[in-house]
């Protein structure tokens, strides 16, 4: 069997049309939202994310503002700003780009952020309609996920899932968005005994480890649908070899930049799946999709709207 690969690039695409066809709807009504993107420090990773999110939203239709605190930022002063874009009626969305400069308590930072406006889904008011499915901000890369299972018409319902990582920003708002979906849901972490017999019992297996290839072919029951959320970074020639032996154009493109994308499951694992994500091209184009779709969300949420 060979896995049908889940192209994200064209779900995410699809995701952007229909986000930007509400946003058409809703200034018929006087309603552009806004989204306020905050980058504190210089750290380079970050300033490619923002960039890319701040073009996303302009391509939408999408009011977007970047603000650029320095390096040397206080607690104080991003509280402060925080407060000023809660106030600000044209700003529906707040993102604060993570990491925050080392002296800043980042965690009082998010939890700082009307939840109203957390278009990141981490605030623990969100946290908590998510877990008692009350209307709220979900957090992006988890729905993401979903997004791309139900496009793909994988079903959910009665299904065993396995989530593999218990982050709070992806292992563990997954596996409840699958748990609201009625799948039968299993989360697995560092400590958890025989990883690869839970996992082969997954119809749908979610990976969020952050170790690239960890999921091998004798973790997948054959068949099954599997999301990689993983992004890590690899350089060294012999551990890319060791995922990719036979693919000339990957070669080719590491050979150039020394550098390419693996995610948490090794590529095997097409050879035993029904369905994969690949890395790059898969859950990762999804999540600043379902942030541009959050901020229409939260527009419409602020303002009483269906
Ligand atoms: P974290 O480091 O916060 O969490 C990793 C989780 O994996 C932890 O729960 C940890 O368990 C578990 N884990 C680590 N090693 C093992 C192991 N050997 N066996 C079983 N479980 C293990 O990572 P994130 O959730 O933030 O991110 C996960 C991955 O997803 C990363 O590669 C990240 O880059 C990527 N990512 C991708 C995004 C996208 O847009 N596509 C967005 C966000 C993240 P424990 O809790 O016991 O320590």
């Amino acid at each position: 069997m060979t896995a049908t690969i889940l192209d994200g690039q064209k779900i995410a695409a699809e995701i952007k049309t229909e986000v930007g066809e509400e946003v058409k709807r809703l200034a018929t009504e006087g309603i552009r939202p806004g989204l306020a993107a905050v980058l504190a420090g210089n750290d380079p990773a970050s300033e490619v994310y923002v960039r890319s999110k701040v073009k996303t939203c302009e391509a939408l239709g999408i009011f977007s503002e970047k603000i650029t605190p320095p390096d040397s930022v206080t607690t104080k002063e991003m509280l402060d700003l925080v407060a000023q874009l809660n106030a600000r009626d044209d700003i529906d969305g707040i993102l604060i780009q993570l990491p925050l400069p080392k002296q800043v308590d980042a965690k009082a930072v998010l939890l700082a952020v009307s939840p109203q406006k957390d278009v990141d889904g981490f605030h623990p008011v969100n946290v908590g309609n998510l877990s008692t499915q009350r209307p709220g901000l979900v957090p992006c890369t988890p729905q993401g996920c979903m997004e791309i299972l139900k496009r793909s018409q994988i079903p959910i319902a009665g299904m065993n899932a396995v989530v593999v990582g218990r982050s709070d920003i992806v292992g563990k708002p997954v596996a409840m968005l699958l748990l609201n979906d009625n799948a039968t849901v299993t989360v697995c972490h560092s400590k958890t005994r025989d990883l690869p017999a839970v996992c082969r019992q997954a119809d749908i297996l979610v990976a969020a480890i952050g170790r690239a290839g960890m999921i091998t072919k004798d973790f997948v029951k054959p068949g099954a649908a599997v999301i990689d959320v993983g992004i890590n970074r690899v350089t060294d020639a012999g551990e890319f070899s060791r995922f990719f032996p036979n693919d000339a154009k990957r070669t080719a493109d590491f050979k150039s930049k020394g550098s390419t994308l693996v995610g948490d499951v090794h590529p095997e694992v097409a050879e035993v799946a029904g369905y994969l994500t690949p890395v790059p091209g898969g859950v990762g184009p999804l999540t600043i999709a379902m942030l541009m779709s959050n901020t229409v969300k939260a527009a419409k949420l602020r303002r009483g709207l269906k």
